[in-house]
C-alpha cells in the first residue's frame, strides 16, 4: 500500500480493547473490595528461566495491578519436582483468601501438565485449561472458559463482527487455543466451522472458503495473500519471535499471518502484537474476577 492509498482494513486493537475491558473491570472491583473486604486475588507458579514466560507473568501482574486486583507470584527452579508443584497447587486450592492462578507453560519435561492442570481446582481455574472446565464449555451453563478463546471471542463481539452463520476457519486444534475457540464459534458463536491441522490436505482451499479465519499455530507467514479472499476477519493468534539485529531486543514479534501483503484483502485484521495478546490477559482478568464474585455468592 502506498501513502496515498487509503487503509481499507480495520485493525482489531488489542490493546486498546483490553484496556476498555479494564476500566471496566477495575469499576466493579472499586464497587465490590468495599463489601467483600478484599480486592479480587491472582496468583502465578513460575518454573525455571524462561524469558517468556517471565515476560507473559509479567504483564499479568502488570494488569492485575491497574485493576485494583492483588497478585502473587511463586517461582521454582526448574529443577523442582513435580511433587513440590503439587503441594503448592494444594495450598493455593485451600487457600480462601485467593480467586484463581494460573500455572505458567511451558513446565520442564519432568513435571506433567497434564497432571499439574488436574488438580487445580475448576473453580479457581482462571485458565480455563481443567477437564471439568473444558467440558462445561460445551454445556448450556458454561464456566471459566480458556482465556485465548474467551479473549478472541470478546474482540469480536467488541468490533460488532456477528459470528452466527459465518464459515469460520481454524488453523491449529491445540487445547490451549485452537480447540476450545472452534467449540466457542461453533456453539454460542453460532458459526459453521472448519477446523485445520497438520494433516490438513491443502490448506489453501479450506482458509480461503473462511469469513472469518482464527490462526494459532506457531509458523510466522503461514497465511499470505493467495489463502484468503477478499473481506476476511483473521485474528492471528500466532507469537513468533524472529531475531532481528536491528531491533533493540534482537528479535521481533511477528504472528502466523504474512500481513504486510495479507492486510488489504482483509476487512478486519489483528495485529502481532497487539491483537489477540492483551485480550488473554484481559480476559484472565475477567475470569479472575468471575472466580472472586461466585466465591462471594455474587
Ligand atoms: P501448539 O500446541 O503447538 O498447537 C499448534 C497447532 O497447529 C496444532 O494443532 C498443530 O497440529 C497445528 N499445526 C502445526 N503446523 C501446521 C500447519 N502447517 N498447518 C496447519 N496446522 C498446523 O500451539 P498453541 O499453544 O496452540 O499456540 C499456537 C500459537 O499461538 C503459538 O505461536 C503460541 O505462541 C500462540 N499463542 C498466543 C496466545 C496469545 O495470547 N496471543 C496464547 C496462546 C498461544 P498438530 O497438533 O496436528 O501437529
Amino acid at each position: 500500500m502506498t501513502d496515498k492509498e487509503v487503509q481499507q482494513f480495520v485493525i482489531l486493537d488489542g490493546k486498546k480493547t483490553s484496556r476498555e475491558i479494564e476500566v471496566e473491570i477495575a469499576e466493579e472491583t472499586r464497587k465490590l473490595v468495599p463489601v467483600v473486604g478484599r480486592p479480587p486475588h491472582l496468583a502465578a507458579i513460575l518454573v525455571g528461566e524462561d524469558i517468556a514466560s517471565r515476560t507473559y507473568v509479567k504483564s499479568k501482574f502488570k494488569a492485575c495491578k491497574r485493576v485494583g486486583f492483588k497478585d502473587t507470584l511463586v517461582t521454582f527452579d526448574a529443577s523442582v519436582s513435580q511433587e513440590t508443584i503439587l503441594g503448592k497447587v494444594a495450598v493455593f486450592n485451600n487457600d480462601p483468601g485467593l480467586d484463581g492462578y494460573i500455572v505458567q507453560l511451558p513446565l520442564p519435561d519432568h513435571i506433567s501438565v497434564e497432571i499439574v492442570t488436574d488438580h487445580i481446582d475448576p473453580k479457581k481455574d482462571v485458565d480455563g485449561f481443567t477437564p471439568a472446565n473444558f467440558g462445561k464449555m460445551g454445556l448450556p451453563d458454561p464456566s471459566l472458559l480458556p482465556a485465548t478463546s474467551r479473549g478472541i471471542m470478546e474482540l469480536l463481539a467488541r468490533y460488532d463482527i456477528d459470528t452466527r452463520g459465518k464459515h469460520c476457519v481454524v488453523v491449529g486444534y491445540s487445547h490451549i487455543v485452537g480447540s476450545p475457540v472452534s467449540i466457542l464459534l461453533a456453539g454460542p458463536g453460532k458459526a459453521t466451522v472448519t477446523v485445520c491441522h497438520i494433516y490438513t490436505k491443502d490448506l489453501a482451499f479450506h482458509t480461503r472458503q473462511a469469513d472469518i479465519l482464527v490462526v494459532a499455530v506457531g509458523k510466522p507467514n503461514l497465511i499470505t495473500c493467495d489463502m484468503v479472499k477478499d473481506g476476511v476477519v483473521i485474528v492471528d493468534v500466532g507469537i513468533n519471535r524472529i531475531p532481528d539485529s536491528s531491533a533493540k531486543r534482537g528479535y521481533v514479534i511477528k504472528g502466523d499471518v504474512d500481513f504486510e501483503n495479507v492486510a488489504d484483502k482483509c476487512s478486519h485484521i489483528t495485529p502481532v502484537p497487539g491483537g489477540v495478546g492483551p485480550m488473554t490477559i484481559a480476559s484472565l482478568l475477567l475470569n479472575t474476577l468471575d472466580a472472586y464474585k461466585r466465591a462471594h455468592q455474587f
